[in-house]
């Protein structure tokens, strides 16, 4: 191939998920040439996924909610305290959540999620690369001067461009060869990673409605803390769609292999839990999947931008692991920014370290680096206070099942028995000192 047969493009992404997809968006909306190269065979086919939080999207795509596939909107949300046979719950909600816009915050299936986003990105221009692994980068220049010109694809094939945006997901190969290659620099502290573990259950709409108490046009998100995820760092959830239910957890990796315990295990032990059996009872495994999730916070996200390179989204350690759990939405903003550097670059016609560092600087203002700073302490506090996750709902749980157990007893020898419980095995130092680290997981 001569130097003049070669396929330049303003920019190319790689990575078909909720990163690449809104930078090859934006770019495409600003008139920018751009490749998607995605090594799924559709967008989404390889991704997993929860809640969709929705504000960022509703910015590039306003009221996608109209368009896009949703299964349902979140309406109610619960938070559940699991003991050994006793549960204590927590349900809170509000009618404008199951009205436009629906609070934000809506339950998807990435797989025909991102294959609706990437068709959006397709309408608005972006050349969409599926079923292709991008191997490397291609690089001109040396040292200080080193620049990222184009990607090789595995095959051997070259597509070059002013600037590549790495958007390749949790388990970035991509973005640590480059990183290394570029000699970027990392975050303060190194990335953790948890294990993310989903099952999709065939139950049918009306199962689902009368389970969770639902209209049809509402969903909800359960949450779960305690006995199924004993010493691990982590819990569970279940998020309803039409016909199907997700059921899932995610807990940190090193808290999985000290555990012993297989995925599947955990999985399994969760879902024989008498609460969550009677949610699934007569349901039907229609999918499973695990996927890795940066927990590494704000402390771990590395440099975002280099001489022709762009890092979005999980590449880039983005997710936040409080109770919001909220990866997609930051994934989106990261993407969305960093396309709108490239569009600022494109006219400039200068795609250097420094302008494209204004994509880091843009993204280190916004709300999603501010959200992850308030919940820049939450990795170690969950590594140095495991209890706060296991113990404490259980405790908490007893405490409420004790304080309403009915016996011939009076009700102030029933309630000091609860508290007594409650409070048996739990240092008072400790226990102050845990509640006020305990406001960095909420
Ligand atoms: C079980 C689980 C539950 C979750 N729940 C929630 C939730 O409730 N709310 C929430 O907001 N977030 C949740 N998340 C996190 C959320 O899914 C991620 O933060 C989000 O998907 C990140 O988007 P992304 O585009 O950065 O990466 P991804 O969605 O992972 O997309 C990366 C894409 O890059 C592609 N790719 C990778 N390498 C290459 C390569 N070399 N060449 C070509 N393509 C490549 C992959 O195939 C993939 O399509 C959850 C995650 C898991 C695992």
């Amino acid at each position: 191939m001569t130097a003049d047969e070669k396929v330049k493009v303003d920019v190319i992404v790689v990575g078909g998920g909720p990163a690449g997809l809104s930078a090859a968006y934006t770019m495409a909306k600003a008139g920018l040439e751009v490749i998607l190269i995605e090594r799924g065979e559709t967008c989404g086919s390889k991704n997993v996924g929860g809640l969709l939080y929705g504000t960022i999207l509703n910015q590039m795509i306003p009221r996608f909610y109209e368009k896009a596939p949703i299964e349902r909107p979140v309406s109610k949300r619960t938070i559940v305290f699991l003991g050994g046979a006793e549960h204590a719950a927590l349900t809170f909600g509000d009618d404008q959540w199951s009205i436009p816009p629906y609070n934000n915050t809506f339950i998807v299936q990435r797989s025909q999620f991102d294959r609706w986003f990437s068709g959006e990105a397709e309408k608005a221009g972006v050349s969409l690369l599926e079923g292709t692994v991008a191997d490397e980068l291609i690089y001109e220049g040396v040292n200080g001067e080193r620049k990222a010109v184009g990607v090789r694809i595995r095959g051997n094939e070259e597509f070059y461009a002013d600037a590549v945006i790495l958007a390749d997901g949790a388990n970035a190969l991509l973005t640590e060869k480059t990183s290394k290659e570029m000699n970027l620099k990392g975050g303060k502290t190194k990335q953790d990673y948890a294990v993310g573990v989903k099952e999709i259950i065939t139950l049918g709409k009306g199962k689902i409605e009368d389970r969770f108490n639902l209209e049809s046009n509402e969903g909800t998100a359960v949450d779960f803390l305690g006995s199924p995820f004993e010493g691990l760092i982590g819990g569970g959830f279940i998020y309803t769609a039409k016909e199907t239910v997700s059921i899932g957890f995610a807990a940190r990796l090193e808290s999985v292999i000290h555990s012993g315990l297989s995925p599947n295990q955990i999985m399994d032990g969760f879902k024989r839990h008498p609460v969550v059996r009677k949610y699934l009872e007569g349901g039907e495994l229609a999918e499973y999947s695990a996927h890795l999730i940066p927990e590494g916070g704000y402390r771990a996200v590395p440099q975002l931008a280099a001489n022709g390179v762009m890092i979005a989204g999980d590449a880039a350690g983005l997710v936040n692991m409080s109770l919001y759990k909220e990866g997609t939405n930051h994934a989106m903003e990261s993407g969305k920014t960093a396309g709108e550097t490239a569009a600022s670059a494109k006219a400039k016609g200068d795609f250097s370290s420094k302008t494209l560092g204004e994509y880091e600087a843009k993204f280190r203002r916004g709300t999603a680096m501010r959200d992850l700073k308030k919940y820049r302490d939450l990795p170690k506090v969950l590594e140095t206070t495991p209890e706060l996750l296991s113990l404490y709902p259980l405790k908490m749980t007893r405490m409420l099942t004790d304080y309403f157990t009915v016996t011939a007893a009076s009700k102030s020898e029933t309630q000091k028995k609860a508290l007594m419980n409650f409070l048996k095995g739990l240092p008072k130092f400790k226990f102050v000192r845990n509640m006020i680290r305990g406001r960095k997981v909420l």
